[in-house]
């Protein structure tokens, strides 16, 4: 019997268990395993505020959040746990190509400074000449860029590392290879049935990634999710080229180049299609040179979880209360929000008001 829990330890599973046990809650973790489809094993690492929140401002705002308290996670984790997350939060450089792009990039910056509500975001339009100024790497041939000072990048796996650290050491009882089949609202809490046993729980967290949409409604949660097919490409390491992430390019700390990650819709795989791969790397050759001759050592495709219009989900179930859902699709920006901010307010009770706007109701208006 735990007060709260948690299905699924991926990212979002994880810093929410890890917020919620940090809180002095008593918490299991139920993990599928290595059959899943595992977003947060396949991601690319970006602490990413611009182009976040077209549409809603509540998000641009909530992502900014979780950008300024990433430094306390980190360092949580670092202290608590031993473990290096590798955050840096130099500002990030998104490089365009050509005038189009340029023009687009700009519009979209323009819109979002003119929604209400937006405009801690501070993302600015710079020439190419202040590009190549932050990062001499980038071809002079780019029409210019945009640029957030609040943008960075982690090890998602060391993130990952790190947030299960925590767990142990607050004595969560973590269970891998512990699909639920099956959740029961019993009237004083719920019950998880998985093939290798019975879990029972006061409160529940579905942390499911694309498996959320099969368990929700059996405690009144709907959860529209819909898998969006990312490819990334990895480089041999390499001396240091460039600090800054540069949207789709980012060096991490031990040397590789991370090109990536495109977009797709082709359903439930994670298939690699190497025209998708030629188009990445011949983009990242574009805007950095330097990487034309660089060896490619790795490549994988991972499924984003998105909903329909891309911003996350965070819902009790009026059914059911006691149920709560958390998605998202960029679980490794908003990882210290979750940990931090979003588990508090379960336990408190206080998560139907505060993230009011992010409800799934919003789909049926
Ligand atoms: C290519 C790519 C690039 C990305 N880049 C970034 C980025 O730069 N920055 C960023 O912020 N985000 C990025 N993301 C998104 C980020 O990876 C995800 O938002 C995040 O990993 C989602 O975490 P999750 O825990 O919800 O899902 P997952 O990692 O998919 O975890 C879900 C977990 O639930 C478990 N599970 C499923 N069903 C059940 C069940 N029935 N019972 C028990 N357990 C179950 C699975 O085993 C799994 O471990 C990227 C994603 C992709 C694919």
């Amino acid at each position: 019997m735990s007060d709260v829990a948690v299905i699924g330890g991926g990212l979002v599973g994880s810093a929410v268990a890890w917020g919620l046990a940090r809180e002095g809650a008593k918490v299991t973790v139920l993990d599928e395993g290595d059959v899943a489809f595992r977003a947060s094993r396949g991601n690319f690492g970006l602490v990413w505020v611009q182009g976040k929140g077209e549409g809603m401002h509540e998000y641009a705002a909530w992502t900014r959040k979780s950008a300024d308290i990433w430094p306390e996670l980190a360092a949580a984790i670092g202290e608590e746990d031993g473990v290096d997350v590798g955050l840096r939060q130099p500002g990030g450089v998104e490089a365009c190509l050509d005038d189009q792009e340029y023009a687009e990039a700009e519009l979209s910056v323009k819109r979002m400074h003119n929604q209400p509500g937006v405009g801690g975001n501070d993302v600015r339009m710079i020439s190419a000449a202040e590009a190549r100024e932050l990062e001499p790497a980038l071809s002079p041939d780019i029409a210019g860029a945009s640029f957030c000072p609040h943008d960075g990048h982690v090890s998602p796996l060391y993130l990952l590392r790190g947030l299960h650290a925590g767990l142990a050491r607050h004595k969560v009882d973590h269970r891998l290879d512990h699909k639920v089949e099956r959740l029961r609202h019993t009237g004083d809490g719920f019950v998880l049935e998985t093939a290798r046993g019975t879990v029972h729980a006061d409160q529940i967290v579905l942390a499911a990634g694309l498996g959320n949409g099969r368990l929700g409604p059996m405690v009144g949660l709907d959860v529209p999710t819909a898998p969006d097919h990312g490819q990334i490409l990895v480089t041999q390491r390499m001396p240091k080229l460039f600090s800054h992430p540069i949207g789709r390019l980012r060096q991490t700390e031990e040397g590789s180049v991370m090109i990536g990650a495109s977009h797709a819709r082709i359903g439930y795989s994670t298939e690699l299609d190497i025209a998708t791969s030629a188009r990445l790397a011949d983009r990242a050759r574009r805007l950095v040179p330097a990487l034309g001759t660089a060896r490619i050592v790795r490549t994988w495709a991972a499924l984003r979880i998105m909903s329909p219009d891309g911003f996350p989900i965070y819902a009790e179930s009026e059914t059911c209360p006691g149920a709560f859902v958390v998605t998202c699709h960029s679980g490794v920006t908003l990882a210290a929000a979750h940990a931090l901010e979003l588990a508090p307010t379960i336990l408190q009770g206080t998560l139907a008001q505060r993230f009011e706007p992010f409800h799934f109701k919003r789909f049926a208006r």
